[in-house]
């Protein structure tokens, strides 16, 4: 990894403005190769707790600042983010794996939730309610919620983040984050430019350790932290909200999805497969909102496999950093070894392999971008989320069976469908049990739109005004005896 600027690479937990050491250190490997990029000291229970008194003094502090003060501080250290752009996608894909491109864009999107959030804490608004009494008035105000504290996976290492830090701020909250210990080195170099804005001290605060666990244990169980924010699997998503009970803690969760994408007859089947390629193989298939199971209706089952089997095919498998990469490394062997069960399993029970099925011949780390169908909804690949690069396809009848197979699960993220038929997007937008649904489109993420799920997917909503919501107490007001 070639960096301008190699000061943005950092070894230890960013906490209250200082960057700190300790006794034990872990290694951050490259997902391409298995070697190692850096060393980053793990973060001490005693860090943590400091993290946690100095979060809540600073809280009080920016809370009382204007909402322009804020965002000023905020354009800052968003404009430092797009200056260091280059950099920030060098150090990503060195310790995630996708290619640099993927890279560059997901540092402008979680960029954007900066800029966005900082502009939109200008209108966090009140209300006059209308009394029941003249001797009354009602009215309500949204005050920040206190210390957060969140949790983000490695597959989106910067955007995760952001999306959460960003509207948290905005808002008058402090923050505090535990990345994914796979890919501190991104989480680090925000801190480091959140330095550089001259964000207040204590304000972003990032933690890093292998022990998940404990540090999970303080960051939903202290009583301090007023709210608890999680993007990752379901089952850690499961047991973070039940340790948040304890204190009563705001939760939001972005968790796991098996999105259906659904190609009707009547599709433009151009745009389609265009869709299709767009949600399955971003990142190499390792999105929560990633097309889980393709449904292609009967009619142009055929014609839609031949066209997909051409725009695969044409996928390029490689190292992140080599520039015409499609598809980088899966994030770990347990990873492939997990999609490579998922594929062998699918065909035992009937599936037909058309390409790909194996590790690819660039080393252990890479799963062939593969395509099988005949795919049925009972098999293992149409209930577990892949997160892989594996076109899974499932052909499909009627409207109604594919509404009903397609809300056959216990998620809810995102679901896709394409169809020409003006009546028929308005039914099925409305019939699929999904946060979010993209029709004629695979990818759909924006700051703009409030991106979570329903179900076992999670609960609250990332971006878009709805977005402070989590991030907000709304206070009601009563003055009587006027
Ligand atoms: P993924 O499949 O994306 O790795 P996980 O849910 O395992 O999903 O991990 C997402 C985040 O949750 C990571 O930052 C990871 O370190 C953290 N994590 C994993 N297990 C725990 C746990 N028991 N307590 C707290 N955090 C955890």
């Amino acid at each position: 990894m070639k960096l301008k600027d190699s000061s943005l690479l950092r070894a230890g937990s960013y906490i209250n403005g200082n960057w700190c050491t300790s006794s034990k250190e872990f290694d951050v490997t490259d997902p391409a190769t298995g070697n190692i990029i850096g060393s980053v000291a793990e973060v001490t229970l005693e860090q943590i707790e400091n993290a946690i008194t100095g979060a809540k003094l600073a809280q009080k502090e920016w809370a009382l600042k204007t909402a322009k003060e804020r965002a000023s501080a905020l354009m800052y250290w968003y404009s430092l983010i797009m200056a260091n752009q280059a950099d920030l996608a060098s150090i990503m894909t060195a310790e995630q794996g996708k290619p640099l491109r993927e890279s560059v864009g997901e540092i402008a999107y979680a960029a954007s939730y900066i800029e966005w959030f900082a502009e939109q804490g200008k209108r966090i608004y009140g209300d006059l309610i209308p009394q029941p009494s003249n001797d009354r008035r009602l009215l309500t105000i949204q005050q920040p919620i206190g210390v957060v504290s969140a949790i983000t996976p490695w597959n989106y290492p910067s955007g995760m983040i952001t999306r959460k830090a960003a509207p948290a701020l905005a808002a008058g909250c402090s923050f505090i984050i535990k990345p994914s210990e796979l890919t501190p080195l991104s989480a680090l170099a925000l801190a480091e430019l959140a330095d550089r804005a001259n964000i207040p001290s204590g304000l972003f605060n990032v933690v890093v350790g292998l022990d998940a666990e404990s540090i999970g244990n303080e960051l939903t169980q202290n009583p301090a932290i007023r709210k608890f924010s999680f993007t990752g699997s379901t089952k850690i998503g499961k047991k973070l909200l039940a340790q948040c009970s304890s204190t009563i803690k705001r939760t939001s969760l972005e968790l796991g999805g098996n999105a259906p994408l659904i190609v009707f007859d009547d599709a433009d089947l151009d745009v389609a497969v265009r869709g299709a390629m767009g949600s399955k193989f971003r990142n190499a298939g390792q999105t929560c909102v990633c097309a889980n199971r393709i449904m292609v209706q009967r009619g142009i089952y055929d014609t839609f496999i031949e066209r997909l089997t051409v725009q695969i095919s044409k996928l390029k498998i490689g190292h992140g950093h080599i520039e015409d990469t499609d598809i980088g490394p899966l994030i770990s062997c347990a990873a492939v070894t997990k999609v490579d069960s998922l594929v062998k399993d699918a065909i035992a029970a009937g599936a037909q392999l058309v390409l790909g099925g194996k590790i690819d011949k660039q080393g252990k780390y890479f799963y062939q971008p593969t395509l099988i169908i005949d795919v049925k909804p009972n098999m293992r690949i149409a209930k577990e989320e892949i997160f892989g690069p594996v076109a899974s396809i499932i052909p499909f009848d009627t409207e109604e069976q594919a509404i009903s197979m397609a809300n056959d699960t216990p998620y809810g993220l995102a679901g896709y469908f394409f169809s020409a038929d003006i009546g028929r997007s308005w039914r099925v937008s409305e019939a699929l049990e999904y946060g979010m649904v993209g029709v004629n489109e695979g990818i759909l993420t924006s700051v703009q739109a409030p991106f979570g799920g329903i179900k076992e997917s999670g609960m609250g909503r990332e971006g878009s005004h709805y977005g402070f919501d989590d991030y907000l107490e709304k206070k009601y007001i009563c003055m009587g005896n006027l």
